[in-house]
């Protein structure tokens, strides 16, 4: 990998995160700029740029983040009252970390 990627040093522990969960596929961290009150982000070990990127290899990948999004999701009690899982793609989508990551966005009060 040529650029510098932040999440791949989080995943590499090279740089700060509240981690709140890791297993061999993915890991996940809050979002240092919650866009609501629980805002987490899966993030797979493996470097890929986006979807766009996606190889037919990283099916059960993309699966599992969607499975993990699902479980915190209940672990943080927000499944009954409802969230978003969310990917961006590429600048013109609002993607500004170029390493794919499912955005787990919830908890308003409505
Ligand atoms: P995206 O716009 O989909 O690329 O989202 C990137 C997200 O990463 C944004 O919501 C940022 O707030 C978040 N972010 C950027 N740097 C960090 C960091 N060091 N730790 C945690 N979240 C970060
Ligand atoms: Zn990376």
């Amino acid at each position: 990998m040529s650029e510098h990627c932040i999440f791949c040093d989080i995943l590499n522990k090279k740089a700060p995160a509240d981690i709140v969960y890791e297993d061999d596929l993915v890991i996940v961290f809050k979002d240092i700029r919650p866009q609501a009150p629980v805002h987490l982000l899966v993030v797979p070990h493996k470097h890929i740029r986006s979807i766009n990127e996606l190889a037919d290899e990283d099916r059960n990948l993309v699966a599992h983040m969607i499975f993990v999004g699902k479980e915190q999701a209940r672990q943080n009690n927000i499944n009954k009252s409802g969230y978003n899982l969310l990917f961006n793609v590429e600048s013109g989508g609002g993607q500004v970390i170029f390493h794919l990551h499912l955005h787990l966005i919830g908890g308003y009060v409505r």
